[in-house]
C-alpha cells in the first residue's frame, strides 16, 4: 500500500488525545553520511521532504561542523492531520576529528528543551508549541562488526536527553544470517556500555493480540531497514517500493525482507504517544530539574 503511513489507525483513545493536543511529532535522524537517512525519511513518511541531493562540494568547501536542518510537513490521512518535523544532522562523522560530533546535537536538543521551559514560565500558556525531539533514529553502518567508537560516544552522550532508537542502515547489503548476528552484537555492545535505548512500555491489561504485536516490535530492535523512494517492478509483475538487484527485488514494505514496517508501526502508530510522554515526563523533567538546581532555585 503505497500511500499509507498509519497514524490514522491509532487505537481510538490515543488518537483522540493526540488530535486534541495538536498532533505534533518531531523525529531526529543521526548517522554518518551515505547511510540512507534522507531516503528513509522520505520512505517513512511517504513524502518527498528531501529533494534529490545535489552532489557534495569538494570537502574543503564543506562546513566544518555538523549542521542542524529542520524540515516540517503536514501530512493527512483519513482526515487526520499530523504535523511532522524531521531534524537532520548532515556532517555527523564526516570530519577528520569526530570527537565532538555529538556536541551540536546535544546543544540543539537542549535548546528545544529551553524553548519549552521558557513557554512554561509564561503567564499565558495557552499556545504552547512543543518542538522537543521525541525520537532519535541512530543509523548504524552495516559492517557486521562491533559498534564503532563514534556510535558508542554518541549514544552515551544522548541517551539521557532523547529516546534513542538504533537502526541498522542498508540492511539489503547483508544476508538474513548476518543481520541476526549483527543485531546481537549491537545489542550486547549497547548493554556493555550501559546505553539506554527506548524501551517500549508494556501494560498488564492488554489483550493478547496487542501484547504479541508489542513483543514483535521489541524483538526487531535494532530495526534493520531498507529505504527507497522509487517504485520498482517485481518479477511477478507488481510495482513496489524497493531496490532492484540482479538476483531479485528487496521490498521495503515486505516484513520478510526488512524491518521497515515494524519501525514505522512503532513510530507513528503503536508508540508515538509513549515517545512523547517519556520525552515530557522523564527526559525533559530531568533536564528541567537539573537546570533549576544549577540556578540555585
Ligand atoms: P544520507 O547521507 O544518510 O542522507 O543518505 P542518502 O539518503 O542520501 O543515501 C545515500 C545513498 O544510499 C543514495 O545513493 C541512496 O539511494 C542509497 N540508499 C539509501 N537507502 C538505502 C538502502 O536502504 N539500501 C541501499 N543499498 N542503498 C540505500
Ligand atoms: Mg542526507
Amino acid at each position: 500500500l503505497m500511500g499509507y503511513v498509519g497514524f490514522a489507525n491509532f487505537p481510538n483513545q490515543v488518537h483522540r488525545k493526540s488530535v486534541r493536543k495538536g498532533f505534533h511529532f518531531t523525529a531526529m535522524v543521526v548517522g554518518e553520511s551515505g547511510l540512507g537517512k534522507s531516503t528513509l525519511i522520505n520512505t517513512l513518511f511517504n513524502t518527498k521532504l528531501y529533494p534529490k541531493k545535489e552532489p557534495l562540494p569538494p570537502s574543503a568547501d564543506r562546513p566544518q561542523t555538523v549542521a542542524i536542518e529542520s524540515i516540517s510537513a503536514d501530512i493527512e490521512e483519513n482526515g487526520v492531520r499530523l504535523r511532522l518535523t524531521v531534524v537532520d544532522t548532515p556532517g555527523f562523522g564526516d570530519f577528520v576529528n569526530n570527537d565532538e560530533s555529538w556536541k551540536p546535537i546535544v546543544e540543539n536538543i537542549e535548546a528545544r528543551f529551553d524553548a519549552y521551559l521558557e513557554q512554561e514560565n509564561r503567564v499565558n500558556r495557552q499556545k504552547m508549541v512543543d518542538n522537543r525531539v521525541h525520537a532519535c533514529l541512530y543509523f548504524i553502518q552495516p559492517t557486521g562488526h562491533a559498534l564503532k567508537q563514534i556510535d558508542i560516544e554518541f549514544m552515551r552522550r544522548l541517551h539521557s536527553k532523547v529516546n534513542l532508537i538504533p537502526i541498522i542502515a542498508k540492511a539489503d547489503t547483508m544476508t538474513d544470517e548476518e543481520i541476526l548476528l549483527f543485531k546481537q552484537r549491537v545489542l550486547s555492545d549497547i548493554e556493555h556500555h550501559n546505553i539506554r535505548i527506548f524501551k517500549a512500555p508494556t501494560y498488564e491489561n492488554e489483550d493478547e493480540e496487542t501484547l504479541n504485536e508489542n513483543e514483535e516490535i521489541a524483538s526487531k530492535i535494532p530495526f534493520a531497514v531498507v529505504g527507497s523512494d522509487t517504485e520498482v517492478d517485481t518479477p511477478d509483475g507488481r510495482k513496489v517500493r524497493g531496490r532492484s538487484y540482479p538476483w531479485g527485488v528487496v521490498e521495503v514494505d515486505n516484513e520478510e525482507h526488512c524491518d521497515f514496517v515494524k519501525l514505522r508501526q512503532m513510530l507513528v502508530r503503536t508508540y508515538m504517544e509513549e515517545l512523547r510522554e517519556h520525552t515530557n515526563d522523564v527526559l525533559y523533567e530531568n533536564y528541567r530539574s537539573e537546570k533549576l538546581l544549577g540556578m540555585g532555585v
